[in-house]
This record gives structure tokens, sequence and C-alpha cells, in this order.
């Protein structure tokens, strides 16, 4: 319909292929910041296909992903912390926005203050504890990113403006934080930067110096001024 906002793509397929030697088998058990070579080769592969299969948009607000490479986070929807051997299975893996990011961090936070520390955001009764990877999108108390259809579980309307269709649908909207007012200001303003290139990023930058909250700002502009400066123009 004319006033709703296409959401990109409907899930993440088909999955990135890994680089040679560094496939998800080969990394179990390796931890996600352990600074390996083959860790590594996996990630710098995963990002870049990522981002072509995700259209350059968040897996959850589904808005356009910055251009500093700072503010594109590779999430795990089942928690590195707690599933760490899926901390490399390509489903488990896809690309979000820092606002979400850290509004689901924010989220499972809370969770284990409040129940058993192995209670993420998924059904943990429907994993059973035999270390296998849920495939099934009945597992997951969110918009799964592989493997739900966005589109069937949550309608964007023009403004950004966020409308369940499903219990999954409402869970994301509400734990992302999507009707937050300053983080619904924090995705415009990372939108705005990721619509421009250039030259134009700094003086973009710089303008939105000219709104209220200058200190959040201040460190956007200064991964422009790092990023110019490796990359001249
Ligand atoms: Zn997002």
């Amino acid at each position: 319909m004319a006033h709703e906002i296409h959401p990109g793509y409907s899930q993440i397929s088909p999955l990135p292929n890994p680089p040679s030697q560094a496939d998800e088998d080969a990394l179990v058990g390796y931890a996600w910041s352990g600074g390996s070579n083959l860790a590594n080769n996996f990630k710098a592969s995963l990002k870049p296909a990522l981002l072509e299969l995700q259209q350059r948009r968040c897996c959850y607000c589904r808005r356009l992903l910055s251009p500093n490479d700072q503010d594109v986070h590779i999430e795990h929807v089942l928690e590195k912390h707690v599933y760490s051997d899926f901390s490399y299975r390509r489903q488990n893996l896809a690309l979000s926005c820092s606002i979400c990011n850290t509004a689901k961090n924010k989220r499972f936070a809370e969770l284990k203050q409040t129940r058993s520390p192995s209670i993420t955001l998924a059904h943990h009764a429907q994993f059973g504890m035999d270390g296998l990877f849920p495939a099934d999108n009945t597992c997951y108390r969110w918009v799964h990113p592989h493997f739900h259809a966005y589109e069937q579980h949550v309608t964007i309307l023009k403004g950004w403006v966020y409308r369940a269709k499903t219990p999954v649908g409402s869970q994301m909207i509400d734990d992302c934080e999507f009707r937050n007012l300053a983080k619904i200001e924090a995705r415009n303003r990372l939108a705005r930067l990721a619509m421009t290139k250039g030259p134009g990023l700094i003086l973009a930058a710089l303008a939105e110096c000219n709104q209220a909250r200058k200190l959040t700002v201040l460190r956007d502009v200064v991964d422009v001024l790092k990023k110019v400066k490796h990359k001249p123009i």
C-alpha cells in the first residue's frame, strides 16, 4: 500500500558462503572476540555478504545502515555469551544498527536479572539442552532475520511507524523500543547520514550538531572524520 514503507527484503536468503577453511563447524569453540585468523577471516567475509543480502538495512528496524562501520553491528540473535556454540552459526548472525543492538542488549540484561541466565530472547523450553541449533521459527520470541518473513509480522507505515501483525512482531517492536522517541530520533540521524556520500558526509554530520543533543552526535562526526582521513576524497 502507498502509505507503507517496504522493509527492503523479506528474510535473509540464501546464507552467505563462509570463506574456505573457516566454516561454522571449524569455528565451534572459538571465542567471538578471540582474534584468531580463522575467526577474523570469517567475520571479514560475512559482513559485506550480509550487507548485500540485507540491502544495507538493519535486520530489525529495516532502516538503512550507517556508512560508519562502527555503527553496523554483527548481531547474534541467540546471545553469544549463553549460546557460545552458535557464535559462528551463520543462521544466528545478521547485521543490525547500533540502536537496535543496544536496545536488544539492554533487554537481554533485564531478562538475565529477572529470570534464569539461560533464558534468552528465544523460547528456551523448546531448545532442550541437546546443543542443537533451533532452526525453526516457532522457537523465537522475535522476528528472526533468517526464519521469519518480516512483512508477515510487522508493517512499517510512512514516518517509520511500526505496527505488529503477530506476537513476534509485537515483541520485537517493544524490545527494540521502536516507539521510544529518543531512539526514533537517533535512528533518523543515522538514516540521514546513511543517505549522504562523499564530502557531503562531513557537512551532514556537522549539520546534525545543530540539533539539540550535540554530545551524542559528536561521536558520529569523529567517526566520519576518521573515515575520511583513511580514505581521502
Ligand atoms: Zn535497527
